[in-house]
């Protein structure tokens, strides 16, 4: 239980990360992190050198300042806090203010950005320079480990939003035993190795954009390639490109594969070029990962034609990191999430009673009670990776854990066939309608399987009667139409009668945020205002 950055002395002139085509060895980023640490303790006067959890703010573009940054505030005992690019301006400074930061670290880019906020705010502001040149923080020895610090494992490292899908983000405490048990439990289950290549396209202020994208890769001594941003065409010739490094890892939120899918229905039309393609993925890449959000079958089948890869789905969340998973070797079973990761517990409990379990297990067993197999219950979720508390937020905190510990996931699940099948978020997903609970993403699963819809959000729109109704936001194919009679004649067919939806909303494109989420509370307020 150390720190991820103290392992890099172990792998010294390995490639670490390549962005912008400009190579970033291991020892190099350890050392420039040294360097930008010195400046950190010297901005905040901090001569003992050890700022004892105080939180440092930084802003930096998807490239190798990022980790500079994160590391050069651990390694000067801070709490690393990141910041979001495309957040607005009062994003940025909620979380600023929120988290008490002491400093801001701007990345090249960004020091526009982070100047007048740090003036008004009266913080210092320290300015990184372009990743060609972070190596001109370097100083001293390359390689010569921190000292004075030992209690890492208790210590504070990160500070990450939510993503405020249901309410205002709230800053999630996570301490440095906390990542390492998430960066194991991965690197364990996935068969991380030190000659793994990953591209990395995703934010960088979410667990599977920081940790399982970036901090893994760096706790093996891999090579992570770093995007500035998604684009299709770029992560398609990525996948593709014969230069070394060559890509052996990709992981996405489900929204990124159905647009590398657009991509492809649209420009890899030659047979020749299909089966290029499918050669390329089906030798060179070992493992593709789907999370964040539900992974649509269409989408997860589509995948499977074109590149030879079963995308492998598993769920998590920030305040666990990951928590569930499909396996590396065996059967994936689509639309499930598999069983839990190394070091994780997971319980299903009886809703509203979180004394009453349905199922309990680990990374080899599942118990389940007798009658209760295939029940809906709250997920809990407990372990070495489960977050401290929620900066600044006791009620929020102690709400959220069970009088024995466990963390309310609020999230619905159930254990059946020997795998977990997450039924969605327990405030939204799970909508009561006549006497009946039905999984919003079940019924989204059902109605993907319709020839004219390429995405959907069910949501639960109240009514007089019904207390809720089924209603269904579609995103049709191009060009296509559709009444609610012909969604109903059709899911007659397809789907159990009081699923069917009662309700039809046709919306040109999906409002997916980043992460491939949708916001139900938003779409309800959108369209059916109180
Ligand atoms: P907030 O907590 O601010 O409302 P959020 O819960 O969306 O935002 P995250 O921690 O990024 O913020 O997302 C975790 C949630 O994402 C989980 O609670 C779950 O609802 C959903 N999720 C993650 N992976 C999956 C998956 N494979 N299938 C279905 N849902 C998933
Ligand atoms: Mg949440």
């Amino acid at each position: 239980e150390y720190p991820v950055f103290s392992r890099a002395l172990m792998f010294g002139d390995k490639l670490a990360i390549v962005d912008n085509s400009r190579s970033h060895s291991y020892q190099d980023l350890y050392g420039s992190s040294r360097g930008l640490a010195r400046r950190i303790k010297e901005a905040l006067d901090c001569p003992s050198g050890d700022l004892q959890g105080k939180r440092i703010s930084f802003l930096c573009a998807n490239d190798a300042s990022y980790t500079v940054a994160q590391w050069a505030s651990w390694m000067c005992g801070g709490t690393a806090v990141p910041l979001y690019r495309k957040h607005p301006l009062s994003e940025l400074e909620y979380i600023v203010s929120d988290s008490q930061s002491y400093l801001l670290v701007a990345g090249h880019p960004y020091v526009d950005t982070l100047e007048p906020l740090a003036h008004q705010l009266g913080l210092p502001c320290l300015h990184l320079p372009p990743t060609s040149d972070l190596c001109s923080l370097l100083e001293g020895p390359k390689t010569q480990p921190e000292p004075g610090i030992t209690d890492w494992a208790q210590r504070p490292a990160m500070i990450i939003y939510t993503s405020g899908t249901t309410g205002r983000p709230k800053g999630v405490l996570h301490t440095h035993r906390n990542i390492c048990a998430m960066v194991q439990g991965l690197v364990a289950e996935w068969g991380w190795a030190r000659d793994d290549v990953i591209l990395h396209t995703l934010p960088l202020h979410h667990v599977h954009g920081v940790v399982n994208k970036l901090l893994c890769p760096l706790w093996v001594g891999a090579t992570t390639i770093m995007l500035p941003d998604f684009q299709p065409q770029q992560v398609w010739e990525c996948l593709l490109s014969s230069k070394a490094p060559m890509v052996n890892v990709f992981m996405a939120v489900p929204t990124i594969y159905s647009k590398l899918i657009q991509y492809y229905e649209q420009n890899f039309t030659q047979t020749h070029v299909q089966d290029f393609v499918r050669a390329v993925c089906k030798d060179r890449i070992r493992l593709m990962v789907s999370g964040s959000a539900a992974l649509p079958q269409p989408t997860l089948l589509r995948w499977e034609q074109i590149t030879g890869h079963t995308l492998l789905e598993r769920y998590g969340m920030t305040e666990i990191g990951m928590a569930l998973s499909n396996p590396l070797k065996g059967p994936r079973i689509p639309g499930s999430v598999g069983v839990p990761l190394p070091g994780v517990e997971v319980r299903i409990s009886m809703m509203n009673s979180t004394s009453t379990t349905i199922a309990e297990g680990n990374s080899r067993e599942t118990k389940v009670r007798p009658g209760l197999e295939g029940k809906e219950g709250e997920l809990l979720v407990r372990g070495n990776q489960v977050f401290k508390e929620y900066w600044n937020q006791p009620d929020a905190t102690r709400d959220a854990f069970t009088e024995d510990g466990w963390f309310k996931t609020g999230d619905t699940a159930v254990y059946k066939d020997g795998v977990y099948w997450i039924m969605g978020r327990t405030s939204v997903d799970i909508i009561k309608s006549g006497g009946y609970k039905i999984s919003a993403l079940e019924v989204e699963r059902h109605l993907l399987g319709h020839p004219d819809i390429t995405d959907v959000a069910v949501i639960g729109a109240p009514d007089a009667t019904w207390g809720q109704k089924v209603t269904a936001v579609v995103q049709l194919k191009r060009g296509q139409n559709m009444t609610l009679s012909e969604l109903k004649t059709w899911a007659r067919e397809h789907m159990a009668s009081y699923t069917i939806p009662s309700g039809l909303v046709i919306v040109d494109e999906m409002p997916r945020n980043q992460m491939g989420k949708v916001n139900k509370k938003h779409l309800l307020k959108q369209f059916f205002p109180r």
